[in-house]
């Protein structure tokens, strides 16, 4: 890891002073909507703003059926977006076949989808298919799960065939029903990549993590300042409401170009030290954990409401008390291992317990 470190490639980030933007619509729709968001991205003083336009041109999604993306047709539009406006341009590659047309394209910046870096075989095609491609820029979505191993795996992957202009995007993680994101940010993953390769830069994806427009420059605002982000990808449509992909969590050129211009304006004003970043970041990581406990109980509490039906159909009583020492038990076992107070996790299990008992004897009414 230290020779990864050493020699990465941070030229293209370090140039530009402020948080580095990458903004565009999720998908390439029509040759009008991909012109239209560009010329209001970059428009009058836009493109002291905004360094690189991003389009996808082919869309990995969860169900068939829907768009999946307009294809080459699209590499053209972004290409003319680069002409006529001198910045970069990205989109998503998931195979060899994407890589040789973004090439031919004269695409700057390719970056690996969520659901592709899970997968090290389509991360090793794509990395084979980037040897002499030393110029390009290119980036990698972390996992849809929280494994920070195969995270690090693409970067190796990229750089142990030439690849110097790597940087990595933050877009969030998937959990079974998370109460506030699309995809929890579980930032303790950040703080951790950056202590593994502190020199790669890292981007956050604000629009993949909130999956709606309500929190999307409050997480830009946390990256940056509280984790050190270097800059964000954000999805921007000149009409979000007709977009033909992720729709709710796009915004418009203006809305992003207002944010941008706040955020420069204020960033010298707003200076902290280390110590109050690392309060503020670690505040993040508990209130984070409290969502996952909080929607944890209510997972407990659906299942005690479903046990309540269950003894009344068998006709058993609801305190079992040989169970209610099992559960006691290996909680304390499992607490053990991890350094938790026995007494902490008796109280707390007694309080669940007569909660689900409550919950039973209503049920069972
Ligand atoms: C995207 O950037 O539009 C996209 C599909 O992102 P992700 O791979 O993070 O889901
Ligand atoms: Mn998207």
């Amino acid at each position: 890891m230290d020779v990864l470190n050493k020699n990465i490639d941070r030229s293209w980030i370090d140039n530009c002073n402020n948080p580095f933007i990458i903004s565009g619509p999720c998908s390439a729709e029509s040759k009008m909507q991909i012109f239209n968001t560009a010329n209001g991205l970059l428009k009058n003083e836009g493109k002291s703003y905004v360094h690189a336009f991003r389009a996808g041109i082919w869309k990995p999604r969860t169900k068939p059926g829907n768009f999946e993306g307009i294809g080459i047709e699209g590499l053209k539009w972004l290409r003319e977006v680069k002409k006529n406006n001198g910045i970069y341009i990205a989109t998503e590659v998931a195979n060899k076949e994407h890589v040789k047309l973004c090439i031919n394209h004269d695409v700057d910046i390719l970056w690996i989808g969520a659901r592709s870096t899970t997968n090290p075989f389509l991360v090793q095609e794509i990395a084979d298919s980037l040897v002499g491609q030393n110029d390009k820029i290119v980036l990698v979505k972390n996992p849809i799960h929280p494994d920070i191993e195969l995270w690090i795996g693409a970067v190796e992957r990229l750089y142990k065939k030439g690849i110097r202009k790597i940087g990595l995007i933050h877009r969030g993680f998937y959990t079974y029903k998370s109460l506030k994101y699309r995809n929890q940010p579980n930032w303790k993953l950040v703080l951790e990549i950056k202590n593994i390769i502190p020199e790669i830069p890292i981007l956050c994806d604000p629009s993949h993590i909130c999956g709606n427009r309500d929190r999307l420059f409050d997480i830009s605002n946390k990256s940056i300042r509280y984790f050190n982000c270097d800059g964000l990808m954000i999805e921007s449509h000149y009409d979000p409401s007709k977009a033909w992909s992720d729709s709710n969590q796009q915004i418009t050129p203006d809305i992003l170009l207002d944010f941008l211009k706040s955020f420069y304006s204020n960033s010298n004003k707003d200076y902290i030290t280390k110590n109050q970043r690392d309060l503020e970041s670690f505040r993040l990581l508990i209130d984070e954990l409290d969502e996952n406990i909080i929607s944890i109980l209510s997972e407990r509490m659906n299942i005690s409401r479903k046990l309540g039906i269950i003894k009344k159909n068998l006709d058993i009583n609801i305190l079992q008390p040989n169970r209610w020492n099992i559960i006691m038990k290996q909680s304390i076992n499992l607490g053990k291992d991890l350094g938790i107070p026995e007494q902490l996790l008796k109280n707390i299990f007694k309080l669940l317990h007569q909660e689900s008992i409550k919950i039973q004897n209503k049920t069972m009414k």
